[in-house]
């Protein structure tokens, strides 16, 4: 099979177009088209008026090795590589030492899927409760009920991503083609074919719900165990060789996992640990440093979400084609380097959907962004956010930078009337420095509400600096970005990990034998699909380290 890439069509082509744009290419009559499979489809819409479809094509073809050599000075026809999963062990009959895998995020989902198709009977510690009953207390505190710290946008099945806008695309490198391995699973759970084949996939939040539920079903029925409500709350280590937390370092494993103490009062012996927790986990962040696992401060990223209506950014990026099925609501991508040296980009945009608080902690208020498969809401949001680094913004600690958010979520919480209600501002009042005080156009979908207020009391004022500077800019690239009645709400501090439990090459921690930090909290990965990713990456490292090579498939 033959991979054909950067096949443009336009966007209203018929269905005879494809094959006549594969016949052309390869310069063969129809007879040689054997057959033919969308890999992926994307599309190019600099130009609003002459918007462009992009394809990749996987095809069929008789003499294909003719073709080849044709072909071979030109890099957009190749080989189709083979993308199809393959695990690297199998667990004897008999597994005596049964892999632990902490938290059911993506990354904790897709560990435990693999090892429990490898045979591993993984056993899966979840803080959280099962999918649907975390559903209810998290719509609940969206709707004025008490927030329940185990249980919110935050923690519970399904991890962060849950209730959010399901995007599966990254930057990540994916060599092994992991992240196929990641959407088949999707599919095979519920998720729309489309995802195998549009360039920026989207679930939906409903859709993953009842995915995630399939997807501990089948962990279930292969000897998998699952456990909810059941938080880890410290490691028991090789005691003769703990240290303090300020000597950890990262010059050997100078401790080994012996098992793990559990909120509910238990004990579960295990030998290797898979800590898959999320960006959120602030108090296991805390008892692990406190255990001396080497951990850094990392880079992350603050800010506010930002509303528009989203038939403004369709009509901006779509033109006469805003509404065109294939095409869907638009979304954008925006970065803009600041004079004061800070970069401000936006991130997490969810067309069509709304803004959501995404506290896991009482006090505090955080934003974050989700919206439906069908993507219809009125508004479109997306995080406008600087980055920051430890060097400059939280030198002190390994764990200062999760002061900070606590900080700005606290300033957020105060602000917004201690109600957890969210600061928000018009855009045109942040840009002319002044306190909004009654709303515009764009009505804000963040639930329990927003308090008008001026946003400069919520964050620094290099966060306030920069995003003035850059939204005046984002509007050079999308008319209407700096419209006055757009709203801004905050805070947005929970981007990606304030920290990085560091790992070697063989996934493990490097000061912790039987430690496999993971995901997202980790400082592995930043999105849904990255973390899958992750999840698969590990669960091969812990499946490699329990089987001997020797008996490996
Ligand atoms: P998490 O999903 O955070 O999962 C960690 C799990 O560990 C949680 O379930 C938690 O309860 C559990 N846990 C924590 N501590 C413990 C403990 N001590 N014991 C037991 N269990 C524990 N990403 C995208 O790619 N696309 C999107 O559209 C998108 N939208 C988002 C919208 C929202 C509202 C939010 C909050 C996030 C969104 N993200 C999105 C980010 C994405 O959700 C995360 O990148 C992803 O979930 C990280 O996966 P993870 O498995 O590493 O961690």
């Amino acid at each position: 099979m033959l991979r054909l890439t950067d096949i443009k069509l336009p966007l209203d082509h018929d269905e005879v177009a494809i094959e006549n744009a594969i016949l052309h290419k390869l310069q063969i009559t129809k007879s040689m088209l054997l057959e033919t499979t969308v890999f992926k489809r994307g599309y190019d819409a600099r130009n609003n008026r002459d918007i462009q479809l992009i394809y990749t094509l996987d095809v069929t073809l008789e003499n294909e090795a003719a073709l080849l050599e044709k072909f071979a000075k030109d890099t957009s026809v190749r080989v189709t590589p083979d993308m199809r999963y393959k695990f690297v062990a199998t667990a004897p009959e008999e597994v005596t030492d049964r892999p632990v895998v902490v938290g059911l995020g993506p990354c904790g989902l897709f560990a435990a899927l693999i090892l429990a198709q490898m045979g591993f009977k993984p056993i899966v510690l979840e803080r959280g409760k099962a999918v649907r009953e975390r559903t209810k207390d998290t719509f609940g505190f969206w709707r004025k009920q008490p927030l329940n710290p185990e249980s919110n946008v935050q923690f519970g099945e399904g991890g962060a991503g849950t209730f959010s806008d399901g995007k599966l695309y990254s930057q990540v490198k994916d060599r092994k083609h992991y992240g196929r391995k990641v959407l088949n699973e999707f599919v095979a759970a519920g998720a729309p074919e489309e995802i195998m084949y549009v360039s920026k996939p989207h679930i939906g939040t409903f859709k993953l719900v009842s995915m995630v539920e399939k997807m501990r079903e089948q962990i279930i029925s292969l000897g998998g165990e699952i456990r909810f409500s059941t938080r880890v709350e410290s490691l028991d280590l090789d005691s003769a060789n703990s240290k303090p937390a300020d000597e950890a370092s990262t010059d050997s494993k100078s401790h080994k996992i012996k098992g793990l103490f559990l909120s509910d009062g238990s004990y579960l012996p295990c030998t290797k640990v898979i800590m898959a927790i999320g960006h959120s986990a602030r108090d296991t962040f805390q008892s692990l440093y406190d255990q001396g696992v080497y951990i850094e401060a990392k880079p992350f990223s603050i800010g506010f979400r930002i509303e528009h209506e989203q038939s403004m950014i369709d009509s901006c990026r779509f033109g006469e084609n805003a509404g065109n099925p294939i095409l869907g609501a638009a979304d954008y991508k925006l970065v803009h380097h600041c004079r004061n040296g800070r970069t401000v980009y936006s991130f997490c945009m969810c067309p069509g959907g709304t803004v959501v608080a995404a506290a896991s902690e009482p006090g505090r208020v955080v934003t974050n962004g989700m919206s439906q498969y069908s993507r219809h809401e009125r508004n479109a949001n997306s995080a406008i956010v600087v980055g920051i680094t430890p060097e400059k913004d939280y030198p002190a600690h390994p764990l200062a930078g999760i002061d900070l958010q606590r900080k700005l979520e606290e300033l957020a919480f105060k602000v917004g009337g201690e109600n957890y209600h969210a600061p928000a501002q018009l855009i045109g009042d942040f840009l002319d420095g002044k306190p909004s005080k009654e709303l515009g156009d764009v009505k804000p979908s963040y639930t329990p509400g927003i308090t008008l207020t001026d946003l400069s009391k919520v964050v620094p004022d290099f966060v306030i600096e920069s995003i003035r500077e850059a939204i005046p800019a984002f509007n050079r690239q999308i008319k209407g970005f700096a419209k006055a009645d757009g709203m801004l709400t905050g805070v947005e501090t929970r981007t990606s990990s304030p920290v990085c439990i560091k790992r070697d090459k063989q996934y493990e921690s490097v000061n912790i034998e039987g430690l496999y930090p993971a995901g997202e909290g980790a400082g592995y990965a930043g999105g849904i699909w990255s973390a899958g990713i992750d999840g698969i990456r590990v669960a091969e490292a812990v499946a490699l380290a329990l089987v001997p090579s020797d008996s490996n498939t």
